[in-house]
């Protein structure tokens, strides 16, 4: 394990999440989600913690290898790499920067707000994000999709075919939510296609280590800390921060940044990663959920990283 210094503390990360993994390994709030119904079935006693700094340290504790589907969390590098292709303005124009208030999958955030999406990190903003991922057809943008995520994780990512098949068996929700935003004049293409190719970003396999690589290569300005290859610029971290920061746990968001300080992204199998940048991300994954779909235990591993790490943003001290 090598560790260069970009963390405080940095001499003790190690030390610092094998703490924040036995502090909460006992945790048992909250619940799985089954509205996907395979994601009913995970062992909920999965637990794993890793951080990532941008100097190249790295560190694992519990199921940190342990694969699960992605979710949401791909909503946060899918947006980056729409950003990189069109730039802050279109994408802006798009999809919104401003949080819904409402649950995630909601309808009538749409419909309340003359049909924009709002933001990029609940369902219909990813939707019509996933819809600005360049390709002449539905099967070239979710090779685009693959291939940029899997950058951002400095390996292959591969999908789960099994949750994939659940989802898009069960997905009526988005497949409207897809509807809605052609009849606003705010999806090209097939809407069906564009919520089959983001149902299977959704089912993307990662572990909580490949999710501190990528939100570490938000925090080092685009750059995967592994890898050392660019994945996006400088620019599309900060706009991608920005806003995971205001909508990232959804209605959340806001009890999140005061409590915890730092731009995060949840996905309903129990993946969360919050960016620490110029410095380095943590991610956790254990799939018991609060209710708006965050896992529960994650937060409060994380929350402890940030404090141990002296992570809040706003923290001038
Ligand atoms: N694939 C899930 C859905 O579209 C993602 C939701 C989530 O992780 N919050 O419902």
């Amino acid at each position: 394990e090598v560790s260069t210094g970009t963390l405080p503390g940095w001499d003790r990360v190690d030390e610092i999440v094998q703490e924040a993994h036995a502090r909460y390994v006992s945790e048992r709030g909250g619940r799985v989600a089954d509205y996907i119904p395979v994601l009913a079935e995970v062992d909920p006693e999965l637990f794993g913690l890793a951080v990532i700094e941008v100097g190249g340290g790295l560190h694992d504790a519990g199921d940190a290898l342990h694969p699960f589907s992605i979710q949401s969390i791909s909503k946060m590098f899918v947006y980056a790499l729409a950003i990189q292709e069109h730039g802050h303005e279109k994408v802006r124009d798009i999809v919104g920067v401003n949080n819904t208030g409402l649950a995630f999958n909601s309808v009538i955030a749409m419909e309340l707000n003359g049909g924009h999406p709002m933001n990029p990190m609940v369902n219909a903003g990813a939707i019509a994000t996933t819809a600005l991922m360049p390709g002449a057809t539905a099967v070239e943008q979710w090779e685009r999709v693959r291939e940029g995520l899997s950058a951002f994780a400095g390996r292959p990512l591969s999908l789960d075919g099994v949750v994939y098949a659940s989802e898009a068996e069960t997905n009526d929700r988005n497949r409207a939510l897809g509807r809605l935003l052609r009849s606003y004049g705010r999806l090209d293409g097939d809407p069906d296609e564009i919520v089959d190719v983001y149902t299977r970003q959704c089912a993307l396999n990662v572990t909580a280590h490949d999710l501190a690589v990528m939100g570490a290569t938000l925090a080092d300005g685009g750059v995967n800390p592994v890898t050392g290859e660019r994945v996006v610029s400088a620019d599309v971290c900060r706009d991608t921060l920005a806003v995971v920061a205001s909508s990232g746990l959804y209605e959340r968001s806001g009890d999140w940044l005061f409590e915890i300080g730092l731009p995060a992204k949840s996905g309903v199998a129990g993946g969360i990663v919050a960016v620490a940048p110029g410095k380095g991300a943590a991610a956790g994954f254990s799939p018991r959920l609060d209710d708006a779909g965050n896992s529960v235990r994650s937060q409060m591993a994380i929350g402890h990283l940030s404090r141990s790490l002296g992570l809040n943003l706003f923290a001038s001290a």
